[in-house]
């Protein structure tokens, strides 16, 4: 039997190249989204061409009764669950001294009570040997005006992760998180001017932006078997933007 992975947020991005990377690794996957049917009915449709098994769930992250019905649906469908990958995000940007509430809630609730939300599930749910992946940034080295909201939310992830991996203690359960820096998709390139995108894309000393498969990339390598030694840690997949 297959083994199976869930990616949220795969419908775009990232998330997508993820999902596609473990389909071809030989994952079946469950391509979480929140709205974008379309989108996350494509990514389905693109690993079902490379022969790849996939399943798309519409889920909000920072709703408890979506999450649980994500692990349902994944439970009821294929019998098990060994990746999670939590990498649904959102990116608001905008000054502390505005103390836009409406910003800071939204984002937290989907980065990290989203974290929160989905490490709880994959805690009770991910097999023996199983590994479980978030998503933080690399941003947070850079303290960046605007970012406090995003940087408070990826803050909160790094500091849940070892605190998993030490309650799965005895599972054979790694737990992990990816940082990556500036990478070329939506929430990296909407309400940028090219020039910001070009000053950002220079800032790595390989002056270039991230492609979403240079981060499906890692997320294989800790969801295989070469991975298996990694636990507890946040990995920093930026070209060496620090
Ligand atoms: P995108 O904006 O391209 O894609 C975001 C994905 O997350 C979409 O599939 C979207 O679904 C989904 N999503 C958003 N909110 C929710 C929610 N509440 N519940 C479930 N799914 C949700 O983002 P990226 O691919 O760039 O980002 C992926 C991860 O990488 C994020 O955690 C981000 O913080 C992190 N990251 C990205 C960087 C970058 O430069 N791009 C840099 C550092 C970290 P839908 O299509 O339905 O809206």
């Amino acid at each position: 039997m297959a083994k199976v992975a869930i990616v949220t947020g795969a419908s775009r991005g990232i998330g997508r190249s993820i999902a596609k990377r473990l389909a071809a690794d030989g994952f079946a996957v469950v391509v979480n989204f929140a709205g974008n049917t379309a989108a996350a009915d494509q990514t389905v449709e693109e690993i079902r061409k490379a022969d790849g098994e996939a399943l798309a769930v519409k889920g909000n992250v920072g709703d408890p009764t979506d999450v649980q019905n994500l692990f349902s649906k994944t439970l009821e469908t294929y019998g098990r669950i060994d990746v999670v990958v939590n990498n649904a995000g959102i990116m608001p940007l905008s000054p502390i001294a505005k103390g836009d509430l409406a910003i800071f809630d939204s984002v937290i609730s989907t980065n990290l009570r989203g974290t929160f939300l989905v490490f709880a599930q994959a805690a009770q749910h991910v097999a023996e040997g199983g590994r479980i992946i978030a998503f933080s940034s690399s941003v947070l080295a850079k303290s960046f005006p605007t970012y406090g909201p995003y940087i408070a939310s990826k803050a909160g992830v790094e500091g849940l992760v070892p605190v998993l991996a030490n309650e799965l203690r005895g599972r054979k359960i790694t737990v992990n998180a990816v940082a990556p820096g500036p990478t070329g998709t939506d929430l990296f390139l909407d309400g940028k001017t090219p020039e910001q995108i070009e000053h950002l894309s220079k800032l790595a000393p390989l002056e270039r932006l991230g492609e979403p498969e240079d981060i499906a990339n890692v997320v294989s390598f800790l969801a295989g078997p070469d991975g298996g030694w990694i636990n507890a840690q946040t990995i920093r997949v930026n070209g060496g933007f620090a």
